[in-house]
């Protein structure tokens, strides 16, 4: 299947800077698609970016100053869309990455909207309730201008739960003096989130899985899995995967936020995941003790990229899997389902296309979160909502649509599958660009 892959070679152990993995990425693309000047000038840097103090009143009595972001790449097909995180490493261009890498998704699944990512430099565990409902207020205080449901709609990401929108929201409807829902995705049900949001990310990686299974003719039910990061994306991808197809997921690594250490939790027969879902807090950190005492493994962080399984699903951070270490892959594994944003590097993606291994790439491949935050915006705007069941096939019929886009195409070209994907999203993007007028 695999003629190209896309291409910019850096050393092992250089530090790799998200952002110029998007910019190498979307570079290779323009050259094979031999995208005009104008196109290129446009799409390889962010149409707008903010960067802002939040102070906070923290509860011994001292103000902490935190820095924020929001960056729009692009809203040529509709009001930028993506995530906030909050992480201690995030900087502007992890956030710059992550808001183009957006463009890329909405226009690959073919949903009316740009691309935006936000975030703050802070880990979220380390604060109390009060303090953090203070800096999520404090990040719509100082960007309420620059957002909203026709301009840039943010949502939940790393280190983001649907408490912290729902307070967003609420913000945001007191600063406009209007009820907006529609200002945010990823809300709480009660005040209009879409049901099925919480879980349409991991779920939707699954529905791709389940294709690429048909098209290497496995049979799901024997087949084994191993998940990097047990957030909102690695759980419901877990779940599914258990759930829908009926195979064993045998490993799980995630980051102990208590001794700020990776590990794996694993066991050959499979592991109970909603089980594990009970002992997990709300930012993915498992309690290994009473994992443990269920009778699970415990091992290194990284333990989880050699596991003999047919598929891996990276679902916790970018860079995951480099040249250093793409190596360290069994010869068993068929399917890569990228659920975390750009976990794989330029290089390690030219070992892949060599062996072969089918990779449904980050931005088809996790798109399900931002198709149903769509499908929740589209709910907030008529204050009218559907069903989970109407939810989750609607999710399942337009992402399984786009995946079967994606590989017509690389399999009838030859092409990587991050490759095509690229084609099909920034094609889009760029012919709407041109009936705008603006190239
Ligand atoms: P989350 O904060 O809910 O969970 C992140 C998980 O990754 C946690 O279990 C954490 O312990 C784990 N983790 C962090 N560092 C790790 C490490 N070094 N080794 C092992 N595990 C580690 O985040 P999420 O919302 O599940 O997002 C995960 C990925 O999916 C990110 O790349 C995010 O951008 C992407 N994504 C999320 C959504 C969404 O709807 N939430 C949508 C599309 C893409």
């Amino acid at each position: 299947m695999s003629k190209t892959a896309t291409a910019t070679p850096k050393t092992a152990t250089e530090a790799v800077n998200p952002f110029h993995m998007a910019q190498a990425q979307f570079d290779h693309i323009a050259d094979m698609m031999g995208l005009s000047a104008d196109a290129r000038q446009i799409l390889r840097w962010p149409m707008r970016e903010f960067k802002f103090q939040i102070p906070v009143r923290m509860d011994d009595g001292s103000l902490k100053v935190f820095f924020g972001y929001r960056v729009q790449h692009n809203d040529a097909r509709g009001p930028a869309k993506g995530g906030i995180r909050f992480h201690p490493n995030e900087t502007l261009d992890t956030v710059r990455a992550l808001a183009m890498w957006m463009t890329w998704k909405t226009a690959v699944v073919d949903i009316p909207l740009g691309g935006g990512k936000g975030g703050v430099a802070v880990n979220p565990a380390s604060l109390s309730r009060r303090e953090r409902e203070a800096l999520v207020r404090g990040w719509i205080d100082q960007i309420w201008r620059n957002i909203g449901p026709r301009i840039d709609v943010p949502a939940p990401d790393v280190g983001t739960t649907p408490q912290m929108m729902g307070w967003m929201m609420d913000e945001y409807s007191k600063r406009v003096g209007q009820y907006t829902p529609g200002v945010i995705t990823g809300k709480p049900l009660p005040v209009g989130g879409s049901p099925g949001r919480k879980e349409a990310t991991g779920f939707g990686v699954i529905y791709q899985v389940r294709e690429a299974m048909k098209l290497l003719g496995m049979d799901p039910e024997k087949s084994t899995a191993s998940v990097q990061g047990f957030g909102n994306v690695g759980q419901h991808a877990a779940l599914g995967f258990t759930k829908f197809l009926g195979g064993k997921v045998v490993s799980v690594a995630y980051y102990d936020i208590r001794d700020r250490t990776p590990y794996t939790i694993s066991h050959p027969q499979g592991l109970d995941i909603e089980y594990l879902m009970s002992i997990t807090d709300i930012f993915g950190s498992i309690d290994k003790d009473q994992a443990r005492a269920a009778g699970y493994a415990v091992e290194d962080g990284d333990a989880w990229l050699s596991k003999d399984v047919d598929v891996l699903i990276p679902a916790a951070l970018e860079a995951q899997i480099r040249a250093d270490n793409v190596d360290r892959i069994s010869d068993r594994v068929r399917i890569l389902a990228e659920g975390a944003n750009g976990p794989t590097t330029p290089e390690a993606d030219q070992v892949l296309a060599r062996r072969e291994i089918l990779v449904i790439p980050d931005f088809l491949c996790n798109a399900g979160g931002v198709m149903v935050s769509y499908f929740e915006g589209v709910q907030s705007d008529m204050n009218y909502y559907w069903t989970r069941d109407e939810v989750l096939e609607r999710l399942d019929k337009k992402i399984t649509h786009a995946f079967h886009q994606v590989f017509a195409l690389a399999q009838g070209e030859g092409l990587y599958p991050r490759d095509a994907a690229y084609i099909v999203a920034v094609q889009r993007v760029v012919e709407t660009m041109e009936v705008r007028g603006w190239i």
